[in-house]
């Protein structure tokens, strides 16, 4: 490892929060400055590193990636984490004839069209890749610091769920999760709201997924009652969680690959940004992408940016509900990491975009260095509607008898629109479609497969407080029960 690595430090894209470590910024959300934490300078793996990882399991390509991004854990505290939250019984909930051992097993469908399957954890979800490690390393950093901590979070359906169930039980932490009161899937809210555990705390708010996410930063940016009532998040603006899918896109790239000359594309449902933030920070590292092929669903601000250079976030009346909820987001919070690497790390351009787009709506790169360097990340986007989802999840069924969720369809669509010619197409699977079975419904006229846990799952008590989009009320909700 080069010496300067020795200890890595986290800077904000908006250039005006002192530098910070990894465990610094863990338990924390955005920068005081209001941006997002980011390494100072991406770590590189060469040729050789890469040789090395290609026969690598899971656990170790994770201590290997993360052990670059973690600098001040121990290594062998580091190891003893990544090791209890990679295993086969954490991720062996999804499909029977899946290879469990593989953590994040690739399945081929066609030679050069590849599912990596990242929905095996205990909530059907890519996103208990991420959030696992998190649970694992919140634990080991309070009890550490003797602490306590309060997690605060929005979700939008997948996010919640993850993250109690990675917290549940787990001593000096709490979670209070915003959901946006009936607009997620019935199996969704069973998941989150059957949790009984006293630790847990479920806020339902009339409102969408938008309205939850701005309740959640303005307390963060509340400074005072952050830090009396030690408030943490685990959104995707989390480094950490970011850090910890950047392993998958090696996993899969191996798995696709026979050799490092070869590249790849990645096609990634998106919504907030994080996961494809994850792939193109891979990228950065030196994982060989060819192509990072982003897609969207009726929700296109991302896909309207990568193919005119205009970023324009929408309100909530512009917000639609889809059949690919998780995706149902207008504000990605992660893109302000990917302009901050596209603007050349130059802060005081970023918050120039950025001030732009908070008085006129939206900003436009059109005719700047930016626009040219665009293509250049490897971005490609597009979008996929209800009638597409439904399409493709009948296509996939018919021709391979696999069945995929409504996301993960929206991925594939675009993925196979705008993958180049002669590059491995690795799809990320992003749920199982036992979490959306209306559609599922809709396109095949049976229901998906259920794994055992999850029989009779909307039947169980629920326990649920349903609030208006008010800071205020929220802030002495959290204040009541902490
Ligand atoms: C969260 C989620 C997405 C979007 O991922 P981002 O990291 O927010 O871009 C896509 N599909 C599913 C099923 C999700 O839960």
């Amino acid at each position: 490892m080069n010496v300067n690595e020795s200890r890595m430090k986290y800077i904000s894209t908006r250039g005006n929060s002192p530098a910070k470590t990894f465990t610094e910024i863990l338990l924390g959300g955005l920068a005081p400055d209001g941006g997002l934490y980011l390494p100072e300078s991406y770590p590189q793996f060469s040729a050789t590193d890469l040789a090395a990882m290609r026969a690598m399991s899971y656990p170790e390509l994770a201590f290997t990636v993360l052990s670059r991004f973690a600098t001040d854990i121990p290594a062998s505290d580091l190891r003893a984490i990544v090791n209890k939250t990679y295993t086969a019984a954490v991720y062996g909930n999804g499909r029977g004839d899946s290879d469990f051992s593989q953590i994040t097993p690739l399945r081929t469908l066609d030679s050069g069209l590849h599912i990596l399957e990242l929905s095996n954890g205990p909530t059907l979800a890519f996103k208990d890749m991420a959030m696992q490690l998190l649970g694992n390393l919140f634990e080991y950093a309070l009890s550490k610091a003797n602490a306590e901590l309060n997690i605060l979070g929005a979700t939008s359906g997948d996010t919640g769920s993850a993250a109690e169930y990675a917290m549940r039980g787990k001593r000096g932490i709490r979670v209070f999760m915003l959901s946006p009161n009936g607009k997620m899937s019935s199996f969704q809210r069973a998941q989150m709201y059957s949790l009984q555990d006293p630790n847990i705390f479920n806020i339902a708010i009339d409102g969408m997924f938008d309205d939850a996410q701005d309740m959640v930063k303005a307390v963060s940016n509340d400074h005072a009652f952050k830090e009396k009532y030690r408030i943490g998040t685990v959104n995707s603006i989390n480094w950490a969680r970011v850090s910890a899918q950047i392993v998958y896109y090696f996993k899969g790239y191996f798995a696709a690959t026979q050799s490092n000359d070869e590249q790849v594309a990645f096609s990634v449902p998106s919504g907030n940004f994080g996961n494809i933030c994850a792939g193109h920070i891979a990228r950065m590292m030196g994982l060989p992408i060819g192509q990072l092929i982003l897609a969207t669903n009726e929700n296109d601000v991302l896909d309207e940016f990568f193919r005119t250079g205009v970023y324009r976030p929408r309100d909530t009346q512009h917000t639609y509900e889809t059949s690919s909820p998780s995706m149902d987001i207008s504000k990605a919070s992660n893109f302000e990491r990917f302009m901050f690497d596209l603007v050349g790390r130059d802060a005081k351009k970023l918050c120039e975009l950025w001030r732009k787009m908070e008085t006129d709506g939206a900003f436009d790169i059109k005719g700047t260095p930016y626009r040219e360097a665009l293509p250049s990340f490897g971005f490609v986007s597009g979008k996929s509607v209800h009638a597409d989802r439904l399409k493709t999840i009948r296509a996939l069924w018919k021709e391979y008898g696999v069945m995929v969720d409504t996301h993960t369809a929206d991925g594939i669509k675009v993925g196979l629109e705008q993958r180049r010619p002669g590059l491995p197409l690795i799809c990320l699977e992003t749920a199982l479609p036992a979490k959306f079975e209306e559609t599922i419904r809709e396109a095949l006229g049976c229901e998906p497969e259920r794994p055992a846990a999850f029989v009779g799952i909307e039947k169980l008590p629920q326990r649920v407080q349903v609030m208006a989009t008010d800071v205020e009320k929220l802030k002495a909700y959290i204040a009541a029960n902490v």
